[in-house]
């Protein structure tokens, strides 16, 4: 039997870390199909106290979770008498995330995600991984921590789930090339100029995939595909070099393997985020549900460009630091979480988050941060991070329209 691997009888334990998002929706919708296969451990929210007390009873929660306190009170008084278990703050999210569980969902938003998800990996827990701002803010410091207990992590990512499908076609030293497709987002198609003018309703207006806040803002801009470079050269071990980025409207192709004598797997499948989470939740058996089949006759054209990096500087940033390494990345994705909170509040116009963070970035060169070697580093220079671009931000204000 595979390690971690279940008896047929045996149902699945699952926790989700930001349970009430995007992520723990679809998962949530997946876990509820199949009440004898799955049940529910820990769940988590960040301040919607009343929202998670919701799920937890309907999911029938072991442990309940709210980081913030005004939403920890409502979920105490939500759940008073249920029988589950009720935490709040940073220790209540180190339980939910060290909760026994066979699967635990990292699906928080942003750097918030990172100390609870090395608590899960020092506890061997799989990790299904959606929070790719754990990676890119201690990537090393992550594989590291998941090899040295041998936690096993599993990409939920799309496009790192589709190369974590592809790569299985071939040894990893045949490995040419590792290509990861982006929609283009909603201004795929905008000039410079209509760029400047673009507000957050439409940035938030995704042509394909419903998500939350940052990163449907990072879609937007394309950090979303830079941070997901970054991801990929840390799950699959691969050099800045190796790695791709083409732009794939139709997000049916999520990413594509080229291997050494010319072969090419492409991972593909329907654009709903349930499919890579089902994976994840069966893996390494694969559980059928009612998904949306894809049907490539009723599409008939799938088209493919390379990203502007003019139009769209973000992803060029993303590349750099994924060279330069040391601290840039995880300064890079502090300053992005600081900007994008701007511009979804109207303080900063869409150009201005590359701005921020490109300014951000050259700051910092004079602190001569290194590479964080552990979380208490890497949350410091995540803290300088956003203090840099918090002062830059009256530079970039939105211009009143
Ligand atoms: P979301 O904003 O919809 O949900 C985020 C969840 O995290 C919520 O439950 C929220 O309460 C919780 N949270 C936010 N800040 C927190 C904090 N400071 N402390 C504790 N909890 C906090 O986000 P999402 O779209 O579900 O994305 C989650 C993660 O998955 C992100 O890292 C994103 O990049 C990644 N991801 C999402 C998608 C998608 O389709 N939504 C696809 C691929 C990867
Ligand atoms: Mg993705």
């Amino acid at each position: 039997m595979v390690s971690g691997q279940k008896t047929t009888d045996a149902k699945i334990a699952v926790s989700i870390l930001g349970a009430t998002g995007s992520i723990g929706k679809s998962a949530l919708d997946l876990i509820s199909r199949a009440p004898e296969r799955y049940e529910i451990a820990a769940l988590t929210a960040g301040r919607d106290g009343r929202k998670l007390a919701a799920l937890a009873r309907a999911h029938g929660a072991k442990l309940a979770v709210v980081s913030e306190p005004e939403g920890y009170r409502e979920l105490c008084e939500a759940l008073a008498g249920s029988g589950i278990r009720t935490a709040g703050g940073r220790e209540g999210l180190l339980a939910a995330a060290t909760e026994p569980a066979d699967v635990l969902i990292a699906a928080i938003s942003g750097a918030a995600g990172l100390e609870p998800t090395l608590a899960a990996l020092s506890a061997k827990r799989r990790i299904a991984l959606a929070n790719k701002e754990c990676l890119v803010s201690a990537g090393r410091l992550f594989m590291r921590t998941a090899k040295s207990s041998g936690a096993i992590v599993l990409p939920l990512d799309s496009e790192h789930n589709a190369v974590f499908q592809a790569l299985m076609a071939g040894p990893h030293d045949a490995v040419e090339r590792v290509t990861l497709t982006a929609s283009g987002g909603p201004f795929r198609t905008y000039s410079t100029e209509r760029l400047a003018r673009a507000v957050p309703e439409e940035a938030l207006r995704h042509p394909i995939w419903s998500m939350g806040a940052k990163i449907s803002i990072d879609s937007a801009t394309l950090m979303n595909k830079g941070l997901e470079l970054i991801e990929a050269h840390h799950l699959f071990d691969l050099p800045s070099a190796q790695l791709d980025v083409l732009v794939h409207p139709q997000s049916i192709v999520h990413a594509l393997v080229a291997f050494r004598d010319g072969a090419v797997v492409a991972g593909l499948a329907v654009p709903d985020m349930r499919v890579p989470i089902a994976y994840c939740l069966g893996w390494p058996d694969r559980h059928a549900w009612e998904a949306p089949r894809l049907d490539l006759a009723a599409l008939g054209t799938l088209t493919f460009e390379p990203p502007d990096l003019v139009r769209f500087p973000a992803l060029k940033l993303a590349r750099a630091v994924l060279e330069a390494g040391g601290a840039m990345p995880t300064l890079l994705n502090a300053a992005n979480e600081v900007a994008v909170e701007a511009f979804l509040a109207r303080r900063i116009g869409f150009p201005g988050i590359a701005a921020v963070v490109e300014n951000t970035l050259e700051r910092a060169v004079s602190e001569d941060l290194r590479e964080p070697a552990t979380v208490e580093e890497a949350l410091a220079i995540d803290h300088v991070g956003r203090s840099i671009a918090r002062t830059l931000l009256p530079q970039f204000a939105a211009k009143a329209s």
